[in-house]
């Protein structure tokens, strides 16, 4: 690593990397460290001319990355589970994992990076949201058959998907459901799954398809409606 004092006294540290590039490149990084590549043509003394140059651009982006750093740490300190705010508690184990209770999250770990603590909450998200939707699941197959319909077998799959909170592929019967869906409360999951398996009998968003929806489950917009809102 090497260092030029500007003017003012601040200095800026850079790790200069010689390269087949055009000219030169430079990225701020997070540490607050300037990563240059430069092709071997390029003087030193011209690199460091250009750093002092663009020095304030580089201290504005140390900050920004910063920030985002900062966010990312706080969000570790609750997970949302089920509509509700959980508070994380960091537990230092050699144990690596996460456990979800009633009113708290608790990681297990000795590396307590946001990185890891998130890696182990999402994976013990995934495996209670597993169970949830297996229950749920059964609540809807039941609901369909005390109304006098008898659901074909459907496999469940739990995706992280972008723009959709569930699918139906009615022709082969497989239903996907959003994994984002596990910070809402059971009951929105629930509205998931019977619009879904609506779409056994009625393939479009009909009418139809939502007076189906309507009998199945008559408190469907009251739940489902949240997802909207974002
Ligand atoms: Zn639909």
């Amino acid at each position: 690593m090497k260092k030029i004092i500007l003017p003012d006294g601040r200095e800026l540290c850079y790790i200069l990397v010689r390269k087949r590039v055009k000219n030169i490149n430079f990225r701020a990084k997070e540490d607050g460290t300037v990563l240059v590549s430069a092709s071997p043509k390029v003087s030193v003394k011209y690199i460091e001319k250009c750093l002092a140059e663009r020095a304030d651009f580089f201290f504005g982006a140390f900050e920004k990355l910063n920030k985002q750093k900062q966010v990312f740490e706080i969000n570790t300190k609750s997970i949302r589970w089920l509509g509700k705010e959980l508070p994380v508690k960091i537990i230092e184990n050699l144990r690596e994992t996460a456990v979800i209770d009633e009113d708290e999250c608790r990681v297990f770990t000795k590396d307590n990076s946001a990185e890891n603590v998130l890696r182990l909450i999402e994976k013990v998200k995934i495996e209670r949201f597993k169970t949830v939707c297996a229950e749920l699941n059964e609540k809807v197959r039941n609901a369909l058959r005390s109304k006098g319909f008898e659901p074909p077998p459907a496999v469940i799959t739990i995706k992280d998907m972008k723009s959709r909170w569930g699918s139906c592929s009615y022709t082969r019967g497989h239903i996907s459901v959003n994994i984002r869906l596990a910070a809402y409360p059971r009951e929105t999951v629930y509205s998931v799954f019977c619009h879904e398996y609506a779409h056994f009998w009625h393939h479009d968003h009909s009418k139809n398809f939502y007076r189906f929806l309507l009998e199945l489950y008559p408190d469907y917009y009251k739940y489902n409606n949240v997802l909207k809102s974002g």
